[in-house]
């Protein structure tokens, strides 16, 4: 398989992942690691259901694949992540040796491998990460965009209804 075709492959597996984040109500971000060809860990956006702010998809996927291969250092491994990663995960990639992450679409207000500052490829850092952005980037964009479309809607139609608890909702402080 050319290099494309296996890459839009993960990112769609990290699609896939993104989604169930999205019907738990959080944020659809989801992520896999590959290591030698098979995808070793999977994760998505638990941040609401985990009420934590370290429950991003990537860092899941850290954990996860770091048990599996019973070593902190991801060494051989690929990150396939939908959105680019927030200043905290891109801080766990470079900690955790990751040599390879793809990105699926750019995150413009809060994305720390280009956009607003680029952790992977500082060199500074002892460890830089090769980068790739752009893979299936419209259907990651796609989910983000239903995500918020449909969390707008759902809270018009509180506004109009009042009835029930306040619960609190997030908008776009959702993705940062
Ligand atoms: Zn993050």
């Amino acid at each position: 398989m050319e290099e494309q075709k296996i890459q839009e492959k993960y990112m769609k597996e990290a699609i896939r992942q993104a989604k169930k984040a999205g019907e738990a109500g959080d944020v659809p971000i989801g992520c896999v690691i590959v290591y030698e060809g098979k995808i070793i860990a999977r994760g998505y956006n638990k941040r609401n259901q985990q009420k934590s702010a370290l429950g991003h998809a990537e860092i899941s996927a850290i954990r996860k694949a770091s048990k599996k291969l019973g070593d902190w250092r991801l060494e051989e491994c690929t990150m396939y992540v939908t959105l680019e990663p927030c200043p905290m995960c891109a801080g766990a990639i470079v900690q955790a040796r990751i040599p390879e992450v793809v990105v699926g679409a750019m995150n413009p207000k809060a994305g720390c491998a280009g956009s607003i500052i680029n952790l992977l490829q500082m060199q500074q850092l002892n460890h830089q990460v090769r980068l790739q952005t752009g893979i299936l980037e419209e259907d990651c964009q796609k989910l983000l965009k239903d995500f918020f479309k449909e969390l707008r809607r759902q809270q018009k139609l509180k506004k109009e209804k009042p009835a029930g608890g306040a619960q609190k909702t997030e908008a776009a402080d959702h993705v940062r």
